[in-house]
């Protein structure tokens, strides 16, 4: 068997497509030297060594040494100097490399091969004592510390010693006899540390070295990380060792980490640091202030490379060029300079921010390096919600308050406010406001449209709260458990902080943190770059996008993000406006039929409105709109005060109003009366929104000509024969409508599959619907058992543990829910082929669900407006 694979000087055995064998690093210098790049010679241990070393015992194969010892000599050869030699010593780096990177392993060990003797050579070779004893020094320090196991601040409080001795600040101005001074109290840390003396002889250095590289695999960090980014321990890790190039050997050494684009922006410029006469950790150590790459982005009184280095610099442009031609990609990139001669040490795909990854996707696909495809596959869909939304400015100064769970993007600053009418009282004067509350409710939607961000101490991913805000575009951080709201004393509290009423916080809905005080921001940008990608994303896709929308602000902003059409209209958020709430409690107080067709009937011209403003806006695309769905007492007052006040309002004694709400109460609300089980109970409810939508179809038809095709849709039904039922009083009402109105419209009548009985049973469903729309909501509440009003209690700890790969919530769960609608879709089609299925749970926004949803073949997917161009994007890359 191959162990050990060579590159550079001629011989690269290896190449980038051998990540799994070779590491990232590894597979990475070959396929550099390969294509002609300075890397210097070395071999790569691979990562089947270490999955040998702990599947035997922690023994190496019999082999290693051997083609070790091999691939050395050939590195000896190809510099002319040799491993342990006391006159031209060569001394090689030790790095871990894994398939990914994983920070928290061992990571590097330098200028290996050096000791009391070899350093005297090293010395005489390099006509540089001060070089050869600064090496040596970093050696020890590198080697104590990572393999041996040695307190770093030991070191540097030797170093530090050293230094205050000679009254110097920087380590440069440190000679060759203070380092020796140095290392002779390093020898001592050693030793008292370890117990044993520094060792001194090459070979056992190296072994000790690479066993450190294997052994890090299993150190608890490491594991920890791995746990935490899914990376299977069988993958191993390889080790890198490689002829040392040295940026410290004087004025005319640099090295340098950099990028080939701007990581943050994107813009095509080359970024990063340098420092002259240094070594690697020095870049990073953050004891010497390191210099820009490029004179563009050079402040006053900088050193940029591109000035102090001009032939090294443009060597470097030079392989920028190369590197990015080569593998397609902004490349994040680690180089050493020795004596004015570039070298590479690693190169790859540089992480990047959202802003950073589109714009370099579309920028590369203008300049041809990658096509269009490649280009939509390149950004994460999910990332784009940052760019819609203004963002934190990186760069400002903050303060964190508490933290929550991220449940709409964004971020928003403002005045505290407890109440929604406070909210939009103070937002009509023209303030920000930041709504703060235990938990939202649809009596809150008015103080939530008003905010800018929305804050709660109570809920998940899929509370009211965050699905609201999502909806409405508005950032929100929902339960932020470790703030405590005092509404009586208006005001909050959280780590010894009170914030009252009035004051100022910032919320960062990306990440779920508050903060005291404002936080500067950067407005998003929908044109250029976003627009473009768009465009490529909409040629390939083959799922529509809809919207969740019920508002003409939310339909508008819908199209804007390119929705085509509405897949969700909830109409009970269309009852909450305070002209309304009132029929709507009459409505509900009603004990008779009578009493609440009256009431309906006050309704009905709002509804007709609320739909004819919907039909227009979306201008012939569809519009699915669902009839009354959420148990009725969510639209009842809860306080005494409250109920006194509607009382009052409607003419009816307090104590009926009481005894009434009493009546509506339910111990489990979302398995109660609710969805079609209302339109059963109360038909007439269902017809006044039936005729409103009629009429308004109607309406529109006769203003632009065209008429809209509506989808009604039915909530919650389990059974056929309660489809029957309610699509009858939809079939009723349009009959009576075009009647009276002399014009006929097309229309659709379909259900949602939100219950397992109901995608159980499509296939009977089916012959009653023209279409379904998969609510995963209240599927994954209904599938799982889980509350999805209370599990944002404990679902994080269960992601935590493992025991869920992610919150079912947020992404849909294959396995189960997922299991349940290509169930539902089979059946539904077997009934009738031409079935129109879609889905408009909140996994209609989301990436990985989207990808299933392909897989299914729905038409469409529904989501929040916001989370339009998401969609788009996700729905092109799962087509590709
Ligand atoms: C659902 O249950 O998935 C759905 C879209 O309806 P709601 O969230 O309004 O219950
Ligand atoms: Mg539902």
């Amino acid at each position: 068997t191959q162990w050990v694979y060579s590159f550079g000087a001629g011989r690269n055995e290896g190449r980038a497509d051998m990540r799994n064998l070779l590491g990232g690093k590894g597979a990475n210098l070959a396929e550099m030297a390969s294509i002609g790049l300075p890397v210097p010679p070395g071999f790569t241990i691979t990562t089947e060594v270490c999955t040998h070393y702990y599947a035997n015992g922690e023994q190496y194969p019999g082999e290693l040494q051997a083609q070790v010892r091999a691939a050395l000599a050939r590195v000896e050869d190809a510099v002319g100097l040799k491993f342990g030699d006391t006159d031209k010593p060569l001394l090689v780096s030790v790095r871990s490399g894994a398939r990914v990177s994983m920070p928290g392993m061992m990571d590097t060990v330098l200028n290996l091969g050096l000791n009391d003797a070899t350093v005297e050579g090293l010395a005489r070779a390099s006509g540089d004592e001060r070089f050869a004893w600064d090496s040596y020094r970093r050696f020890i320090q590198m080697f104590g510390g990572v393999v041996l196991g040695v307190d770093h601040h030991r070191f540097e409080e030797i170093i530090e010693g050293v230094k205050l001795d000679r009254g110097v600040v920087e380590d440069t101005a440190l000679t060759a006899a203070d380092w020796k001074t140095v290392i002779t109290g390093y020898k001592e840390a050693v030793q008292e540390a370890t117990g044993k003396p520094f060792p001194q002889e090459p070979e056992a250095q190296l072994w000790a070295a690479i066993g450190a590289v294997f052994g890090s695999w299993m150190n608890q960090r490491a594991i920890t990380y791995r746990r935490l980014h899914d990376i299977p321990a069988e993958w191993g890790t390889a080790v890198n060792v490689q002829a040392m190039v040295f940026g410290n050997m004087g004025e005319d050494c640099a090295t340098g980490v950099c990028f080939t684009r701007d990581p943050s922006t994107g813009e095509d410029i080359f970024y990063g640091e340098y420092l002259v006469n240094a070594q690697g950790e020095d870049v990073v150590a953050g004891i010497r202030t390191p210099q820009p790459m490029s004179k563009l982005r050079a402040k006053p009184g900088e050193r940029p490379m591109e000035d102090v280095m001009p032939a090294a610099y443009a060597e470097l442009v030079r392989v920028r060029e190369t590197l990015e031609k080569h593998y397609k990609d902004m490349q994040d990139i680690e180089f050493t300079v020795q004596q004015n001669k570039l070298y590479m040490l690693q190169t790859r795909n540089g992480k990047r921010t959202a802003a950073a990854s589109l714009k370099i996707a579309v920028d590369m696909c203008r300049e041809g390096l990658i096509d269009q495809s490649e280009a939509i596959k390149r950004v994460a869909p999910g990332s784009l919600d940052q760019l819609l939304h203004p963002t934190l400015d990186p760069k400002a100064p903050r303060k964190v308050l508490s933290k929550g769970l991220p449940a709409s993007p964004g971020a928003a600053c403002g005045v505290v406010v407890f109440s929604a009418d406070e909210a939009e009282l103070r937002a009509r004067e023209g303030e920000s406001v930041i709504l703060v509350r235990v938990e939202t409710s649809p009596e809150d939607i008015h103080g939530m449209h008003a905010a800018r961000g929305i804050l709660t101490t109570r809920g998940g991913m899929t509370s009211h709260a965050a699905v609201v805000a999502r909806g409405m575009g508005r950032p929100c951080v929902a339960g932020a458990g470790g703030i405590t709201v005092d509404y009586t004393a208006q005001a909050l509290s959280a780590g010894g902080h009170i914030i009252r009423a009035g004051e100022t916080i910032t919320l960062d809905g990306a990440t779920g943190e508050i903060f005291i005080g404002s936080v500067a921001m950067i407005e998003p940008q929908l044109s250029g770059d976003f627009a473009a990608l768009m465009e490529w994303a909409d040629k390939v896709r083959r799922m529509k996008v809809r919207a969740n929308a019920e508002t003409p602000l939310d339909a508008e902003t819908a199209r804007k993000f390119g929705a085509e059409g509405i897949g969700l209209c909830r109409t009970e958020h269309m009852f909450f406006d305070p002209e309304r709430i009132g029929a709507v409690r009459q409505m509900i107080m009603a004990e008779h039929e009578t009493g609440r067709r009256t009431a309906l009937a006050k309704l009905l011209p709002f509804q007709r409105q609320d739909f004819h403003d919907l039909f227009r806006i979306m201008a012939g695309l569809p519009v699915t709109i669902r009839l009354l769905d959420p148990p009725l007492h969510e639209f009842l007052p809860h306080s005494d005060a409250e109920i006194a006040e509607v009382a009052n309002s409607l003419g009816v004694d307090v104590a009926l109003m009481q005894r009434r709400a009493a009546d509506l109460s339910e111990a489990n609300p979302m398995l109660g009366h609710r969805g079609c089980r209302l339109g059963i109970s109360y038909p007439e409810i269902y017809e006044m929104q039936a005729r409103a939508i009629f009429e308004a179809a109607v309406q529109v038809a006769k203003e632009t000509g065209a008429a809209p095709v509506p989808e009604i849709m039915i909530p919650l039904v389990m059974t056929k024969r309660e489809l029957d039922i309610t699509r009858a009083q939809v079939d009723r009402m349009a009959a009576e409508v075009f009647a009276e109105s002399g014009t006929t419209i097309e229309y659709l009548v379909g259900t949602m599959i939100e219950l397992p009985r109901a995608a159980l049973t499509a296939n009977q469903i089916a012959e009653s619907a023209d279409f379904f729309s998969f609510g995963t909501n209240d599927l994954t509440q209904t599938v799982f058992g889980l509350s999805r009003d209370d599990a944002g209690k404990f679902l994080p700890s269960y992601v935590e543990k493992n025991i869920l790969p992610k919150d079912p919530f947020v992404s849909l769960d294959v396995e189960g829910v997922g299991a349940l609608v290509e169930i539902a879709a089979q059946k539904g089609r077997g009934v009738k082929p031409g079935l129109k299925l879609g889905i408009c749970g909140e996994h209609g926004g989301d990436p990985a669900s989207i990808q299933f949803c392909e897989t299914v073949g729905l038409e469409y997917v529904s989501c929040s407006p916001y989370r339009v161009p998401v969609a788009r994007l996700a729905a092109a890359q799962a087509a590709l």
